[in-house]
C-alpha cells in the first residue's frame, strides 16, 4: 500500500549515507578500511571480566572510565573528552550541537560522503569548495564568511594528509568558526591537530577506535577540545540519548587505550604494508596519491574502474568504488595484511597483463 501524499508532507525524505558491504561470507575485504590485525590483548581480558547479570543495569551515562582513560592518554582533562558510538555518531552530534548558523558550513566536494547527508538531514545549508587538480584542500577557499567548517585530515578517499601548518592557518582564518578535524585516519600520518587545542578556543577534534585500534566492531569514537564545547556537546547528547556506549564497549575501549606501544607496533605494519603496496601498484601502472591513510587511493589510466572493481569483486577481493563524477576512475583499496594484498597484486597481474 502505497503512503497517501498528504501523510509524505510531513515525512523527512534524507538520501542516507552508503556503507561499504559488509559480506558474511569469507572474502579478502579491502573496502571498508578496517583493520586486519586484532585489536590489543587486553581487549579479551576485558571482555573476560563482564558478568552478564550487569547487563540489566544501565551503563554509566558519563561513560568515566573511558573518557578518563583517554583523558590520561592525551594528557588533557576529563572535561575536554566526548565519546560515541563510532566517531560517526560524534560527528552527527558535532553538526547538531555546532552547526547552527545561517551562513553555510564548509567542507571539501571530495570528503567523507556522510557530511552531506547529515547536512541535508539537520537542514545545514552547505558549500563544498573544490580540492585542486592533485585533490588537496584548498586552504584558501576557507577564508570566506561560514557557519563552520569540517574536513578530515588525511582526507577520504583521497588519502591526502595536511600537516599541522595547514590546519592552523585555516583556524587562524577562522577565529569566529567552529572548525572540527576529523582525523579517522591521523594514526597512520603524522601529528594530531590535537596538540592545537590549548591554542584555539573553535578547535575540535575528533577519533576512532575503527582504524588503527582495529575495533569497528565495538563503535567507539570521541572527540577532544576545551570544557565549553564538550560541556556543549554533551548537553545536546543528554537530550538525544543519554545512554550511548554500551558496557562492553566502555571497558573494552578503556583496555585498548591502556596499550600504547600495541597501537604503534599495528601501526607500524600496516605504514609498512602500505607503502610496498604503493610500490606494487605502481609497478602494475596505477597513478595514486601519496596516502598516509590505512587506504589507498588509484586508477589504472588502461581500465575502467568500475569493470575492475566488479572483476575484483567476482574474485572474492572487496574494494571501494564510487560513480561519483571525478572520482569514477579511482578505486579506494584497505591496506590488508601483506598475504591479503599479494592475493590482490597476483589477482591484478594476470588480469591486466
Ligand atoms: N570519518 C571518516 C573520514 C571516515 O572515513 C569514517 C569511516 N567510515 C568515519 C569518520 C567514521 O568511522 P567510525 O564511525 O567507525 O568511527
Amino acid at each position: 500500500m502505497a503512503v497517501r501524499t498528504e501523510l509524505l508532507k510531513n515525512i523527512r525524505s534524507v538520501e542516507p549515507y552508503v556503507p561499504g558491504e559488509q559480506p558474511q561470507e569469507k572474502v579478502i575485504k579491502l573496502n571498508t578500511n578496517e583493520n586486519p590485525y586484532p585489536p590489543a590483548p587486553g581487549v579479551q581480558a576485558a571482555l573476560d571480566s563482564l558478568d552478564p547479570a550487569d547487563f540489566r543495569l544501565y551503563p554509566d551515562p558519563t561513560s568515566s572510565v573511558l573518557v578518563r582513560s583517554l583523558a590520561d592518554y592525551y594528557g588533557v582533562r576529563e572535561e575536554q573528552v566526548f565519546v560515541g558510538v563510532g566517531s560517526d555518531d560524534v560527528l552527527s552530534l558535532c553538526f547538531l550541537t555546532f552547526f547552527n548558523s545561517e551562513k553555510p558550513i564548509l567542507f571539501p566536494d571530495i570528503t567523507y560522503s556522510f557530511y552531506k547527508v547529515w547536512a541535508e538531514l539537520y537542514r545545514i545549508p552547505y558549500e563544498c569548495p573544490r580540492l585542486d587538480g592533485d585533490f588537496r584542500i584548498v586552504k584558501e577557499d576557507y577564508y570566506r564568511e561560514n557557519g563552520g567548517i569540517i574536513f578530515p585530515n588525511p582526507n577520504a578517499p583521497t588519502a591526502i594528509y595536511e600537516e599541522l601548518y595547514f590546519i592552523e592557518d585555516i583556524l587562524e582564518h577562522n577565529r569566529d568558526s567552529i572548525v572540527i578535524v576529523d582525523e579517522a585516519y591521523v594514526d597512520f600520518a603524522g601529528r594530531s591537530a590535537m596538540e592545537l587545542i590549548g591554542k584555539y578556543d573553535n578547535l575540535i577534534v575528533t577519533q576512532t577506535f575503527s582504524k588503527a585500534r582495529s575495533m569497528a566492531g565495538m563503535r567507539i569514537g570521541y572527540a577532544i577540545s576545551n570544557p565549553d564545547l564538550i560541556r556543549c556537546l554533551n548537553d545536546v547528547k543528554y537530550s538525544f540519548n543519554s545512554y550511548t556506549m554500551s558496557r562492553a564497549a566502555l571497558i573494552c575501549g578503556a583496555a585498548a587505550v591502556k596499550d600504547r606501544k600495541y597501537l604503534e607496533e599495528t601501526v607500524r605494519k600496516i605504514k609498512e604494508t602500505r607503502e610496498r603496496a604503493k610500490k606494487e601498484l605502481v609497478d602494475l601502472g596505477f597513478e595514486l596519491t601519496d596516502s598516509q591513510a590505512n587506504f589507498l587511493f588509484a586508477r589504472h589510466p588502461r581500465y575502467d574502474a568500475g569493470k575492475l572493481f566488479e572483476e575484483l569483486k567476482k574474485a572474492n577481493i572487496y574494494v571501494r568504488h564510487w560513480e561519483g563524477k571525478k572520482i569514477s576512475q579511482y578505486l579506494r583499496i584497505t591496506v590488508g595484511t601483506d598475504e591479503e594484498m599479494d592475493v590482490l597484486f597476483d589477482f591484478l597481474r594476470k588480469q591486466l597483463f
